[in-house]
């Protein structure tokens, strides 16, 4: 038996596994609480939330303002893992990953990521498989909120996915310290937003014709994931898929 599966077993004894939400002992969340997670079993267009194919925007136009659904996107595709309400387990379980960071949470999202990603990714280039062209590239943080949490959840994400799938991970973007997203109506998160995330200088060269899979947790108006693909595509990348575990 080795050391580290002795240590493993003694913190076991010591501090046996309780469900995040409901408190049982049992495992980081028990059976009958992952059970009320809901998997998205289809994805929807990025701006009116029709079902559509693989997360990608429709093609016909949007009848509420006459523009065309993709019309003021930089990404080409929208993956989400799960159905998100205020009250669910979900949020518990993404609060825990943040703020105490749990690997067995971590791998449990992980393996979700991989699942809906190999179900719904796509790419108008055949030949592109998981293969040299494709990146993982998580939303940054600023230094300053960097400095107040001390990790980049989706960061951690974006290495975890990466390493799983066997996938080039690059930290690519960096972006300067705006007022909270989360704080501001929509209109004013756009405004706030505005040239805020960047490419770094290091990787604007071998970001050209590269595809890129961002990872962020959760999205909201996708305002964010936007202005980062925003940053790469502007840099060249040929197409940009966005990974989050659910939309806000
Ligand atoms: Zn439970
Ligand atoms: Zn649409």
């Amino acid at each position: 038996m080795s050391t580290l599966y002795c240590v493993c077993m003694i913190l076991d004894i010591l501090f046996p596994k309780r469900c995040i939400n409901c408190e049982r002992f049992e495992d980081f969340l028990c059976c009958e609480c992952k059970s009320s997670l809901k998997v998205i079993g289809f994805q929807r267009c990025p701006n009116c939330k029709k079902k559509s194919f693989c997360g990608k925007f429709c093609v016909e136009k949007f009848s509420m303002n006459g523009r065309l659904c993709a019309e003021t996107f930089y990404f080409d595709q929208l993956i989400l893992c799960f159905l998100y309400d205020k009250d669910t387990v979900l949020r518990k379980l993404i609060v825990n990953f943040k703020y105490k960071f749990l690997r067995s949470i971590n791998e449990f999202f992980i393996n979700i990521l991989e699942n809906q990603f190999s179900k719904f990714f796509y790419s108008d280039c055949l030949l592109e498989t998981y293969d040299e062209s494709i990146i993982v590239v998580p939303v940054p943080m600023s230094k300053e909120k960097l400095r107040l949490r001390g990790d980049n959840h989706a960061k951690i994400l974006a290495q975890n996915f990466a390493k799983k799938l066997n996938l080039k991970f690059c930290d690519a973007l960096w972006r300067t310290h705006r007022e909270d997203q989360a704080k501001l109506k929509r209109t004013d998160r756009l405004i706030n937003l505005q040239n805020s995330i960047f490419v770094k200088k290091e990787y604007e060269s071998f970001l050209f014709g590269k595809t890129v899979i961002l990872i962020d947790d959760i999205v909201t108006t996708c305002s964010t994931v936007n202005e980062c693909s925003k940053a790469l595509k502007n840099s060249n990348v040929r197409l940009v898929c966005v990974l989050a575990l659910a939309r806000g």
